[in-house]
């Protein structure tokens, strides 16, 4: 693949021209959040300007109009994960995705006291505590395939974790704190074995690398809209057609049903089905300039050149005394961010180091608790890459964290 031009994307990005405490932004913090391009912002400022109606059931011109451009944007976002129109349920973000699918599958009654869920010790928090509910309101036991030291999942834990008694299999495709491609096909054949759902999370793989959610053979998958240059209040769950047919609704109301009497209700096929109420039907249509301005570039390119970040990021920060990297795997495939300790300097105050210098970092522990806890640390710093980061970007991150010790004498 040829490399992209970072530098005139990052020109698509107003946000990323302004100065931050008296410094070009460095913006490395988009595993949190992305920045958005100009197109995705005048898509959303054009629907509302030219076509705003409520979709669905209008009989005017403009009602049409918007309802053709927020099923357009279906088709545009579902063929971005190899889908079709109607395996793609809007949903608010990930965390609603997850809910949405742990409450459904509680509701189909396909998990029963003494039934397993599996999950992974790295998930994000809403990858792992709707499980933790979903047990507790079925009686089912939870249970967590671990990662070794270098951040790779224990497929040897993992082949004897997934058995006859497992219903559910969820993990992440990309752990946000780690940055390592899992071995997703190998997870799902597991499940598959033993006929479990398999339910994956991937906001941090969506804008970073080719996917095609049919071919993988996941039932269900869920991404975030403002992680991968979209607005906020949107997201996406895919869902395998048997799959989505076979679970019930989670939320109900308007919009999702074709008969009500007093007493009852019809339901309408998926995806409508999946979604009571009015939609986010703006962010829908960012949401779809979003994976065509991802699509323009080509993922290959851009896992690429985030591949080249991480490495260059890696080679730099290796280097520095008192760096720890969390997920230190070499030889595996990765997204373009790392998540560091800094030996006696509190995340947070590495994090203010930072920003004084123009470098927005994520510090915390990133909605991943126990992982943390795993590496017995409370708090590392983060910096993440999207499309947009030059090797500047990078550069600047490197020698900043070199001064960071010696700022706070240690
Ligand atoms: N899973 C992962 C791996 C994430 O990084 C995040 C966002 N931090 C989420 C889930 C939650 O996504 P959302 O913001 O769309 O609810």
């Amino acid at each position: 693949v040829t490399a992209l031009d970072a530098s005139a994307i990052k020109a698509d990005f107003p946000i990323l021209a302004e100065q931050v405490n008296g410094h070009p932004l460095a913006y490395l913090d988009s595993a949190a959040t992305s920045q958005k391009p100009l197109a995705v912002l005048d898509a959303e400022r054009d629907f509302l300007t030219h076509a705003n109606a409520a979709v669905h059931r209008g009989a005017h011109t403009l009602a049409a109009e918007a309802t053709e451009l927020f099923e357009d944007a279906r088709a545009t976002v579902a063929g971005f994960v190899g889908a079709q129109p109607e395996q793609l349920v809007w949903t608010s973000g990930a965390t609603m995705g997850l809910n949405l699918v742990a409450y459904s599958i509680g509701n189909a009654r396909l998990v029963r006291p003494g039934d397993e869920i599996v999950t992974t010790a790295i998930e994000h928090h809403a990858n792992l505590i709707p499980w933790q509910e979903l047990a507790a309101r079925t009686g089912a036991v939870l249970r967590h395939i671990p990662a070794h030291d270098d951040g790779t999942l224990d497929m040897d834990a993992a082949a004897s974790l997934i058995t006859e008694r497992t219903r559910v299999v969820a993990f992440t495709h990309v752990s946000n704190v780690l940055g390592i491609v899992n071995p997703v096909a190998e997870l799902i054949a597991l499940a598959q074995g033993v006929g479990a759902i398999t339910v994956m999370d991937a906001c941090q793989s969506a804008p970073h690398l080719p996917l095609d959610l049919p071919a993988l053979g996941v039932d269900l998958a869920v991404f975030s809209g403002h992680k991968m240059l979209g607005p906020y209040g949107v997201g996406g769950l895919y869902g395998r057609t048997p799959v989505l047919e076979a679970l019930p609704p989670f939320l109900t109301g308007g919009s999702m049903i074709t008969t009500v009497t007093l007493d009852r209700a019809e339901y309408l096929p998926p995806p409508q089905r999946f979604e009571a109420g009015t939609q986010p039907v703006g962010p829908a249509i960012g949401l779809a300039a979003a994976v065509r301005y991802l699509d323009a570039v080509g993922l290959d390119r851009i896992h690429a050149h985030e591949g080249m970040l991480a490495q260059r990021m890696h080679a730099g920060l290796a280097e520095i005394p008192g760096i720890r990297l969390l997920g230190d795997a070499a030889g595996v495939e990765r997204v373009g961010l790392w998540a560091f300790d800094v030996d006696g300097v509190h995340a947070h105050d590495a994090g203010q180091y930072l920003d004084a210098l123009g470098i927005a970092v994520r510090v915390g522990h990133h909605c991943a608790a126990p992982l943390h806890s795993r590496y017995g640390v409370t708090a590392s710093v983060r910096a993440s890459t999207a499309l947009y980061n030059t090797t500047d970007d990078v550069d600047r991150l490197i020698e900043a964290v070199a001064g960071i010790r010696p700022y706070f004498g240690v």
